[in-house]
């Protein structure tokens, strides 16, 4: 056998040495964010390879994004690694089945599925149901779903009802929708994703000798990102191992944004269980975050309700302190949009590099503001995981519909108009529940805010005015540059890391994301989407969000209720309200945490209504159930202020 490389475990510290060393055969690494997962398993490929347990073209190295597989590549590169493969699943599939199609099913592997809304539509047509785009992208997400967990069209009804799925129509006619779309795409002889990962998984399980062809190539599995797994996914590491068990994953149980599109934990958490001769590692030191932000993480983390075993780990800071995470409140998003871009050119100013900065938020819509206060400022940026504002596809569709419209304008003052123009491109009165629904809703509304904004700065401006605003705006966005600040929905920023981020729009209704409320589950996996965010920071971290959505609108929002209890005890109430501030005079201060107290009900209390406090052991939980129950007798705000008679009486 070849003599080890010096210096591939040198790097790693004894825990992740164990891991990236341990002979072949089932290794599991349990282990919190920026403990070095993704490092430990291209080190230990690197090392399997340099020590002659396996040739390089024998590793296959999967993961879900194709900017966390590019990133493994990169990293092997660094580690010398030629000819080993790093793939999303979806890629290595691709791959394989085009090899296998020939062989075993004829031809030319089929064209991937263009257009599938159209083919939702058709299929949803002939189900009788209707074919609004919104209902036709719940439908296509829902079939995704099913496919996904490997449910059928014919199991698809029982098992919505069993797993509690939020279908988009009576579950019979979902099914049947199903139905007909894998019929009209198999007439057409098209392949969506998840039938790259479906066919694979058949021909692998159905003809040997492709099987044994293929397991005679690829011996050795790495799994990173291994908490997002769906049972297709599963399936097709089960195809590819065929019995065997040269297998090494590693995850997060924490960090499962997923869970919504069939992915889940539990493969990772019950590893042992089916290895039972696996070598387990559990890391806890972070390697990425200075303390501060590492103690702010495990607070979020540790505020997670019904957390599984396996999953309850701590992180442990390892390197030198930073600055104390920052939280800003602030009267609008504009107002916060352009903070955030002030305090970007301030570490700018001060060498940090542009790439090593990232605004993260909950919805791509959110970009907006942002992606206006950086052009304001001069400040390049990219987005990342989802498309620029102006290019998004109801934002294009709504230009074309404004422009046709400023060609002859109606008479009616400005907003009226764009509101009429917009509804017919799907600007709804009320917002839609559906995540992907709301953020094209958000994006429209946006495009209102405009209107609103250009009536109140410059009387009488019309429709034609409005456009020219719009194509200003759109013209002034910087160009994608390599050398950039990120824009990343939390989704997108998943495994990558920067040295400053900025957490913006941690209001409630956007982060939780408004249809979760009230859904245990869907609020907990908000919650991981929250400590994601929290965790991609290695220094700088600003917490920010904004009362209204725009200049001198209701200030109806509130705080996310995630930021609950990690305020400094001291925090200086943020900012003191414009009326106050205008008054001036020393108001009382809540007694807890040294907010400012507003409304007479607080001043007596001597604290405030969102107190840290209120929120031990569950009490607010009993206090919501104890107040439902009794909604219409009370006739109480949602937050509303309680002594602690109120508490013993729930
Ligand atoms: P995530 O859960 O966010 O994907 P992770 O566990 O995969 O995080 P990595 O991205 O591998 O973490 O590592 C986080 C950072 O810490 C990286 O910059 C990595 O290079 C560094 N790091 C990891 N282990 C060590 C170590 N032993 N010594 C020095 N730096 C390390
Ligand atoms: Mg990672």
């Amino acid at each position: 056998p070849r003599t080890n490389r010096p210096g591939l475990l040198d790097g790693l510290d004894p825990e992740q040495r164990a891991a990236a060393a341990a002979p072949r055969g089932p290794v599991c690494v349990l282990a919190g964010a920026g403990t070095g997962k993704t490092r430990t398993i291209t080190h230990r490929i690197a090392y399997l390879i340099s020590a002659g347990h396996v040739a390089p073209g024998q590793v296959l190295a999967v993961t879900f994004t194709a900017r966390a597989a590019g990133e493994m590549r990169t990293r092997l590169r660094a580690l010398g690694v030629e000819g080993a493969q790093a793939l999303t699943f979806h890629a290595a599939a691709r791959r394989q089945l085009r090899y296998f199609w020939p062989r075993v099913i004829g031809d030319r592997m089929w064209d991937l599925l263009e257009g599938k809304l159209r083919l939702v539509g058709q299929a949803a047509q002939r189900a009788g149901l209707g074919t609004e785009a919104e209902l036709l992208r719940d439908l296509a997400s829902e079939i995704e779903w099913a496919k996904a967990s490997l449910v059928t069209p014919d199991e698809y009804p029982a098992t919505a009802v069993k797993v509690q799925r939020d279908s988009p129509a009576a579950p019979q006619q979902v099914a049947e929708v199903y139905r007909l779309y894998e019929k009209l795409k198999n007439n057409a002889q098209v392949l969506d994703f998840d039938d790259l990962l479906l066919q694979t998984t058949a021909v692998l399980e159905e003809h040997g000798e492709v099987a044994r062809e293929f397991r005679d190539r690829y011996r050795c599995f790495i799994v990173d990102e291994y908490q997002d797994v769906t049972p297709l996914q599963q399936r097709l590491l089960d195809a590819w191992l065929g019995g065997r068990d040269d297998l090494t994953v590693v995850g997060d149980a924490n960090q499962t944004i997923y869970s919504f599109g069939g992915a889940s934990p539990r493969p990772l958490l019950e590893f042992t269980r089916r290895f039972p001769e696996a070598t387990v590692v559990r890391l806890e030191r972070d390697y990425r975050s200075t303390p501060q932000v590492v103690e702010l993480a495990n607070k979020v983390i540790g505020a997670a309700r019904n957390r599984p075993a396996g999953s309850r780990l701590r992180l442990i800071g390892q390197r030198p302190p930073g600055p104390e995470p920052k939280f800003a409140e602030f009267e609008d998003e504009p107002t916060e949009a352009a903070a955030v871009a002030a305090r970007v050119r301030t570490l700018l100013d001060a060498g940090v590099p542009a790439s090593e900065v990232a605004i993260l938020y909950r919805i791509n819509a959110q970009s907006e503001a942002y992606e206006q206060a950086l052009a304001e400022a001069g400040i390049p940026y990219l987005v990342r995981g989802g498309e620029r504002f102006f290019d998004r596809r109801e934002v294009r569709q709504a230009m074309v519909s404004l422009r046709t419209a400023a060609g002859d304008p109606p008479p009616t003052e400005l907003v009226t108009a764009v509101r009429s123009v917009l509804a017919r491109v799907g600007l709804t009165d009320q917002p839609p529940a559906g995540g992907a629904a709301r953020e094209r809703w958000d994006a429209l509304l946006s495009l209102v805010e405009v209107a609103e904004e250009l009536a109140a700065t410059v009387p009488g401006a019309d429709l034609p005015r409005y456009v020219a605003e719009l194509e200003q705006r759109a013209a002034a966005q910087h160009p994608p540059t390599v050398e950039g600040v990120t824009l990343a929905s939390l989704h997108a920023a998943k495994g990558l890391e920067w040295d400053a981020v900025f957490l913006v729009g941690l209001a409630e209704g956007t982060m939780p994301i408004l249809h979760a409320d009230g859904d245990d589950n869907a609020i907990e996996e908000e919650r991981r989407l929250f400590y994601v965010g929290v965790t991609r920071a290695r220094e700088h971290l600003w917490l920010s969000w904004s009362l209204s959505r725009h200049p001198g609108g209701r200030r109806n929002r509130r705080r996310s209720r995630f930021l609950y209890g990690l305020l400094p005890e001291h925090h200086p109430a943020a900012r003191v309200p414009r009326s106050q501030a205008a008054r001036g005079g020393a108001k009382p201060k809540c007694r807890l945490c040294g907010e400012t107290l507003a409304g007479t009900m607080e001043i007596k209390l001597g604290r405030c209504e969102r107190c840290p406090s209120n929120l031990d052991e569950g009490l607010f939980d009993r206090l919501k159930e104890w107040r439902s129950a009794r909604a219409k007798e009370l006739k109480v705000p949602p937050y509303v202020v309680f002594t602690d008679a109120t508490l013993l009486a729930i």
